[in-house]
């Protein structure tokens, strides 16, 4: 069976390599599935990374009160979106 896990936007479940796993680089979250310690699961959607970022979901997931910059996960998204849309 393949695991699943909620994404911190939508708080739908999905099969794992259905979402993308962000972790904290320092201040800021970056996509990186095989980093050590918590991660966050999030689909690849704009809609999903504001509704965490609006949530403060990413702090609640990875056990901490730090405001993280999401830039990084924000451009990583956008470009996906893009090369979804050029196809
Ligand atoms: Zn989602």
């Amino acid at each position: 069976m393949e695991p699943v896990r909620t994404c911190v936007g939508c708080r739908q479940r999905a099969k794992q390599n259905e979402l993308l796993r962000a972790v904290a680089q320092g201040e800021n979250l970056v996509f990186d599935r095989r980093a050590f310690g918590r991660g966050a699961w999030l689909h690849q959607s704009k809609n999903c990374l504001d509704l965490a970022i609006n949530r403060f979901a990413f702090s609640r997931a990875l056990r901490t009160k730090k405001q993280f910059d999401t830039a990084a996960l924000a451009a990583h998204i956008e470009q996906a979106e893009m090369m979804l849309a050029q196809k």
